[in-house]
């Protein structure tokens, strides 16, 4: 080929003059477009190594139970069963993706689970933290969006929308991955016979979600939602995909209660009912009282791992107030570190922040909220003081927390 002998760009073979830049190597170059068009090349070949990397679970070095535990004690205090059971769920999940094809007949089926408790116990906090060692694909969802298709809502499809969201649209990874299902007990039939009307945000929803428990393959919308009518479904399979789901159950507790009274009656042998701890019900909880909260068997059916949070006392909001690895008063002593102060706390604070975390009903939610309410005034006037230490007092506490609007809403 005739060339001037004019530079050129030794990929398209353009000259100096035809583009905006030539790059010049040891016995050669390259023109702006074409290292733009390398650049590209290379961003996706790195990508794909990358996803590849992530998809291969290698057995040998896969956490154990008690790794992924040890690294949620970091995070969330007690909640020792419901801990327990997301380690082993989480475990087998990586174990069935990695099973091997014999022909044994033997196939690891999944087990997804259900978590029950009191709203702020840490259910969505057990979530979130485990997902920060997940080595699958992972997404939080909340149920009470979720109506009929139809409907004003989201159709229950859209819960892997997330999930695919989480992994770039690679469906492959997207179809191994982890679901939480948060507010599960808003999908709940309101009685517990099957009702003859419509129920828009019940029954409906719930077998539509069981198609996707018992594992089958959907269309998810891309951008969830059926706002976009021109876009194209994506099909996943979510055969092997896991599910958490957490609930609250208000109102479960009588259910639970109604039934251990029943049963105790007249039976000799169940004595040790006697020892029942009223405080805390949830730990007898049995898929039954769930069918009798108006999940339908079929769902509950494909919820086989069920499990409960504790409620939290004193105890476990002062532990949480002070222990957990970015503990709220942690929080707060970092903040004031960069202004170059160091913050200490008497004890008697925590005691308090606690005591009226209780009275205002507010659980593990409201130790946030106090703690703010007392470190407002200094974290507004010690930046551009020349202090280098504050040191908050029980009685300096009380006076924050007197003036600050949280505690006038209590009183009126
Ligand atoms: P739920 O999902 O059960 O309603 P969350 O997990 O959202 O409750 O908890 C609300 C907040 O309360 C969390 O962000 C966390 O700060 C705190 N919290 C609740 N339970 C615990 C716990 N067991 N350990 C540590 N922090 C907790």
């Amino acid at each position: 080929m005739a060339r001037t002998k004019e530079d050129h760009c030794n990929f398209c073979g353009r000259g100096r003059s035809e583009v905006n830049l030539l790059i010049s190597g040891i016995n050669g170059f390259i023109c702006d477009q074409c290292a733009e068009q390398a650049k590209m090349i290379l961003d996706e070949a790195m990508a794909r190594n990358r996803k590849d990397e992530i998809d291969t679970l290698d057995f040998a070095s896969l956490p154990r139970p008690n790794d992924i535990k040890e690294f949620l004690d970091g995070y969330v205090i007690g909640q020792e069963e419901a801990k327990k059971a997301l380690c082993v769920a989480v475990y087998n999940h990586y174990k069935r993706l990695l099973q091997p094809k014999d022909h044994d007949g033997v196939e690891i089926e999944k087990s997804n689970i259900i978590m029950v408790g009191r709203t702020g116990t840490g259910k969505t906090l057990l979530a979130r933290t485990i997902a920060k060692m997940l080595k699958v694909p992972f997404a939080i969802v909340d149920a009470t969006v979720l109506t009929e298709a139809g409907y004003v809502g989201e159709d229950v499809e859209s819960i892997l929308t997330r999930l695919l969201m989480d992994c770039d649209y690679d469906t492959k990874r997207a179809e191994r991955g982890i679901v939480f299902i948060d507010e599960i007990d808003k999908i709940a039939r309101k009685g517990d016979n099957p009702s003859i009307t419509r129920d828009v945000s019940g029954e409906g929803v719930q077998q539509g979600l069981l198609k996707l428990l018992e594992g089958s393959k959907v269309n998810v919308p891309p951008a969830g939602g059926r706002k976009h009518p021109e876009q194209k479904f994506i099909e996943v399979d979510t055969t092997n995909i896991l599910f958490i789901c957490g609930g609250a159950f208000d109102g479960i507790e009588t259910k639970i209660a109604a039934r251990l009274n029943t049963h105790s009656v007249g039976f000799k042998t169940d004595e040790k009912r006697k020892d029942v701890d009223r405080d805390n019900l949830l730990q007898y909880i049995t898929p039954a009282d769930l069918k009798k909260f108006g999940l339908i068997p079929e769902i509950v059916g494909r919820l086989p791992i069920l499990t409960y949070l504790e409620p939290l006392d004193k105890d476990a909001l002062r532990r949480i107030l002070t222990e957990p690895r970015n503990a709220i008063t942690k929080q707060y002593v970092k903040l004031f570190a960069m202004d170059g102060i160091k913050l200490t706390y008497d004890e008697a604070v925590y005691d308090y922040i606690v005591a009226k975390a209780i009275e205002f009903k507010l659980g593990a939610r409201g130790l946030r909220s106090i703690t703010e309410s007392i470190m407002m005034d200094a974290m507004f006037s010690m930046p551009s003081s020349n202090k280098k230490s504050l040191k908050i007092t029980l009685d300096y506490a009380k006076e924050q927390l007197s003036k600050s609007s949280l505690e006038r809403m209590q009183v009126s």
